[in-house]
């Protein structure tokens, strides 16, 4: 009889139809199918029909600043300006080990909600230096075994107008950081922010690395980096490899230009991310009514086919002061900003938070696979509408093939409320 580590009875697996038995042994799937017999397991778990995703993945957050909020000003004028220049005090006194515990805090919450695989974001400029990138480096190492993690390489001062930018990118490239980021929008000029964008494609191919950028975080409807974006990673054959968060101004386009812009997208093969959270609090803040959204255009990139995840972004700092990294809660957030309420508009933001931000990432063995690396992580939900209704606890979590976390259901007790009628 074939032994195996963990059976997980009667799961609906994310993208097929029905339940299956799924049998883990040494950190792999060892066989998956409807009702396994003539095997016995260490751990047997019964997911009662319950669904399953491979792993929740976070493709964009900022770990070197969350949580910072319990100390900085507040946030006055509630825009994306005021936000950064009130963090420069606290880069300035900033410590590494106490970056690494902030970004741990947050990572042992992001595993308990199912993330396995994650991307964050560092800044990197002359006020805080290499500090933010070897703490997360350390926060990275710290979680080695339990999560997949890359770090950006992020110029939130801009590159050009931030003397001393460019050379401090190539130090934490060196240190170990994995992937360039950028803020061309952050500069003096139209053409600053081209020569921005060139400087990131350089140290990207010294260093064979994936570019991932903020572009056009504004309401400017003027805003042009990210066509500047698109045609640089097609000239430099790039496609495939560079992914755009925020992409706000996008959504304030013309729908001419903005259905030219999202058909260069496509041809770039960028992949695209949307952060309702913090765009939701951050942008039309300076409008009159009515307010824009400041999310960028969703349901038109993704009829274009183009690959479109959503990210946490901020957790409790100095641009928005919620935030547990739960990508249910951002799904949530997102069917809203984006108006996705039909059936298949909800299975598709399921997506959003799982195989979409995997391919973003770059990481093409995230699925549920005999012989495949055994992550799954069970929701206390059957479908995927009701995940996002309830913000369904993550009944347990399996990474590498061991159970890492578990959530349990909630005793509740009601008094004087009358039964409800049994139907
Ligand atoms: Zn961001």
């Amino acid at each position: 009889m074939m032994v195996v580590d963990i059976l997980v009875k009667n799961v609906a697996l994310w993208g097929t139809q029905g339940v299956r038995d799924v049998a883990i042994a040494n950190g792999r799937f060892a066989r998956i199918a409807e009702g396994l017999t003539s095997l016995s397991s260490t751990v047997t778990l019964d997911a009662e029909g319950r669904m399953a995703v491979s792993s929740f993945v976070e493709p964009h957050i900022h770990l070197d600043k969350a949580l910072i909020s319990e100390r900085a000003p507040v946030n006055v004028s509630g825009t994306l300006t005021e936000a950064i220049e009130i963090l420069w005090e606290i880069k300035r006194n900033y410590r590494v080990e106490e970056i690494a515990d902030r970004a741990s805090r947050v990572l042992v919450q992001a595993l308990s909600n199912g993330i396995l695989r994650l991307r964050t974001h560092v800044d990197v400029d002359p006020i805080g230096g290499v500090r933010p990138a070897e703490g997360l480096i350390r926060a990275r190492d710290r979680f080695r075994d339990l999560m997949d993690i890359q770090i950006v390489a992020f110029p939130q001062e801009g590159i050009v107008k931030s003397p001393g930018t460019e050379a401090l990118m190539r130090q934490v490239m060196k240190l170990g950081v994995d992937v360039v980021g950028g803020m061309p929008f952050n500069e003096a000029s139209p053409q600053d922010s081209r020569r921005h964008i060139e400087i990131v494609f350089d140290i990207a191919s010294e260093f064979d690395a994936d570019i991932d950028m903020h572009v056009d975080e504004t309401d400017d409807p003027m805003a042009r980096t990210l066509e500047v974006l698109a045609e640089l990673t097609i000239r430099n054959g790039w496609q495939g490899r560079v992914t755009a968060g925020h992409t706000c101004a996008l959504a304030c386009y013309p729908r001419d230009y903005a259905d030219h812009v999202i058909g260069r997208l496509r041809e770039a093969n960028i992949h695209m991310i949307a952060n309702p959270a913090t765009n939701l609090m951050l942008q039309g803040r300076l409008d009159d009514y009515p307010k824009r959204r400041g999310v960028t255009q969703v349901k038109e990139l993704l009829a274009a086919g183009v690959n479109v995840a959503c990210g946490q972004d901020c957790v409790h700092d100095t641009f928005y002061p919620f935030g547990q990294n739960d990508p249910l809660e951002i799904a949530f957030l997102l069917c809203h900003a984006s108006q996705m309420s039909q059936p298949a508009e909800i299975l598709t933001v399921m997506d959003m938070v799982t195989g979409n931000g995997a391919k973003a990432l770059r990481a093409p063995d995230h699925r549920v696979a005999v012989g495949g690396v055994a992550d799954l992580v069970v929701l206390d939900a059957r479908d995927a509408r009701e995940a996002f209704a309830t913000r369904a606890p993550r009944r347990w979590v399996i990474r590498k093939g061991r159970l890492i976390a578990e959530t349990s259901l909630e005793a509740r007790r009601y008094f004087a409320i009358p039964a409800a009628p049994n139907i």
